[in-house]
């Protein structure tokens, strides 16, 4: 049992990396680090991918709307025709 002694290293070193889980003792520390080894993964990279999906989401909803609204048509014609 050797977990002691990592533990109180932890304490010091309050800043975690979220992406590769490494840790620092400055908040500035860490965010040298992520623009350095984690470039892509900036808030700006991560706002970004979450309106890329959003749009396709969208895309898709209206889509799946489309086909409702189409076949939401040919029914109420065929109820006209009948
Ligand atoms: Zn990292």
């Amino acid at each position: 049992m050797s977990a002691d002694q990592s533990e109180r290293e932890d304490e010091s070193l309050a800043y975690v990396c979220k992406i590769c889980q490494k840790r620092f003792q400055h908040s500035s520390a860490l965010g040298g680090h992520k623009s350095k080894a984690h470039p892509g993964q900036s808030k700006a990279y991560n706002h970004k991918k979450k309106v890329r999906e959003t749009r396709e989401l969208e895309r898709e909803l209206h889509r799946h709307t489309m086909r409702l609204y189409q076949e939401s048509l040919m029914e109420s014609e065929g109820q006209a025709n009948g």
